[in-house]
């Protein structure tokens, strides 16, 4: 009779067969959820590379991992990830982050990209439209190799012709239709572009309605080019387009003026604007030494000297001669820029407007360290931001950022049923970056188990072999 009874419910309701055990289930953790505000010792069922149930009941998995004492997170979207390669993506997955997109530049050919990456790539990957490229190739002189941003040159410092712009904008149209999430615009390294250019690419994202991701044109005090007028000019571009806007690494190009940057971006959100900034937790940045970055009068713009400047392969301090030497070779170099004060560092990142990005490449710590330093000083030593605040800032709002251009993104950042099963868990006690300027690659400690899709990618704290679960976020339209 029992039998019969058990078959008659599992007959009439296949959505709660109770019985059967999940794929893997992570057993006992403090399971944290910020769209919800989910937190609370839980189970977590997965099935087919989603949530499939969230219960404080046990729950029966073929594998399951014991979380007891650990917290039970979405897995960190890191919206500004340039390096796209393997050593980066081991890098990432340590550190906790499931999805790592070129958001901020963008590559210069999204198919090519998208097909290399499929089936390649541990964690979740995906791309903006690149305006650089767009640029480049509308000035006959396409982006060499691997490179991202263009060589200080003619495609970066003169203005475009009117049909130039036409150009560009064809092509970043087929880019979106490519799958791209939206428009990358480096303006500072391509200063020659004018205002009205940027205003005719905005408009372009704003037509497919996907963000525009932006590192401003200039930066530091000095009038004109300054921080404040570099702000002004995209959330302009913003008001009249209607392109969403995410200002990249606030923190490095408003510098000691970061306060009045964010009030602007408060006040763009006040009146209706959908504007959004990241940041970094790194007084130094880093970027090509060959590009327009460093066109005249960037150590006044920086406030720094040549002996700010670092090779990142040697530690090598430069000079001017040294810099000379570089800046004119055209082999492309990176350099690491002490350019900010641990003071505006910390103010920025314990803002509640700014998300986490690291804009990681491999030669700085912050490609290895980011979201695990984000843990270990700001929730745990600091104590300025709280646990669930530091994991919206990583998880929730780079997703929703991404939610006009995608809808799966909706999936994303959330532990709640239906929601992808890209989740980390870690000990809070212990979580640490490790990565130095002198070290870059030091793998961060204290991720016990990350999942992409479903898949256990490190457990134990060890990596699995042989595992490649990342997929591509790419756009609606696609
Ligand atoms: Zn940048």
């Amino acid at each position: 009779m029992k039998q019969l009874i058990v078959a008659i419910v599992a007959a009439l309701a296949p959505a709660v067969v109770w019985s059967a055990p999940y794929e893997l289930v992570i057993r006992g953790g403090r399971v944290l959820d910020p769209e919800t505000g989910l937190d609370a010792t839980m189970n977590v069922g997965i099935n087919q590379g989603r949530i499939a149930r969230i219960s404080a009941e046990p729950l029966t998995g073929t594998r399951t991992i014991d979380a007891k004492g650990l917290v039970v997170a979405p897995g960190f979207i890191d919206l500004h990830q340039h390096g796209q390669d393997e050593v980066s993506g081991v890098l990432k997955a340590f550190d906790g982050v499931t999805s790592g997109l070129e958001m901020e530049i963008g590559v210069p050919d999204v198919k090519e990209f998208l097909t290399r990456k499929s089936g390649h790539s541990l964690i979740n990957y995906g791309t903006t439209a690149s305006h650089a490229a767009a640029r480049a190739a509308a000035f006959g002189s396409p982006l060499a190799g691997d490179d991202l941003i263009p060589q200080s040159g003619h495609a970066t410092n003169d203005p475009a012709t009117p049909e130039q712009v036409r150009q560009m904008q064809s092509r970043l149209n087929s880019e979106i239709d490519a799958g791209a999430l939206g428009i990358g615009m480096g303006i500072q390294y391509v200063p020659g572009a004018t205002r009205q250019e940027i205003i005719h690419i905005f408009q372009s994202a704003a037509s497919r309605n996907v963000p525009v991701f932006t590192h401003i044109r200039s930066v530091g005090r000095k009038e004109p080019g300054s921080s404040i007028e570099s702000v002004s000019e995209v959330i302009g571009a913003a008001a009249v387009t209607g392109a969403p806007l995410q200002i990249v690494h606030i923190n490095s190009t408003c510098l000691a003026d970061v306060s009045d940057c964010l009030a602007m971006v408060a006040g763009a959100k006040a009146r209706g604007l959908d504007v959004t900034a990241e940041a970094y937790p790194y007084i130094a940045g880093m970027t090509s030494i060959n590009s327009a970055l460093f066109n005249p009068g960037w150590q006044e713009k920086f406030g720094i000297g040549y002996n700010s400047l670092m090779l990142p392969e040697t530690g090598e301090r430069l000079t001017q001669a040294r810099f000379d030497e570089l800046h004119a070779s055209p082999k492309s170099q990176g350099v690491v820029l002490f350019v900010n004060r641990q003071e505006v560092v910390d103010g920025v990142i314990a803002n509640p407007l700014t998300s986490i990005a690291s804009d990681g490449e491999v030669g700085h710590p912050r490609n290895a360290g980011t979201y695990s330093m984000i843990l270990a000083r700001y929730v745990r030593e600091l104590r300025t931001i709280s646990l669930i605040d530091a994991i919206r800032k990583m998880s929730l709002m780079p997703a929703q950022r991404l939610e006009k251009a995608t809808v799966s993104a909706r999936r994303k950042g959330r532990i709640q049923e239906g929601a992808d099963a890209d989740i980390v868990v870690f000990d809070l006690a212990t979580v640490k970056d490790r990565a130095t300027y002198e070290k870059p690659n030091e793998r961060s400690t204290g991720m016990k188990f990350v999942v992409v899709n479903g898949t256990v990618l490190i457990d134990k704290g060890a990596l699995v072999p042989g595992v490649l679960p990342g997929k591509g976020i790419v756009s609606n339209d696609q």
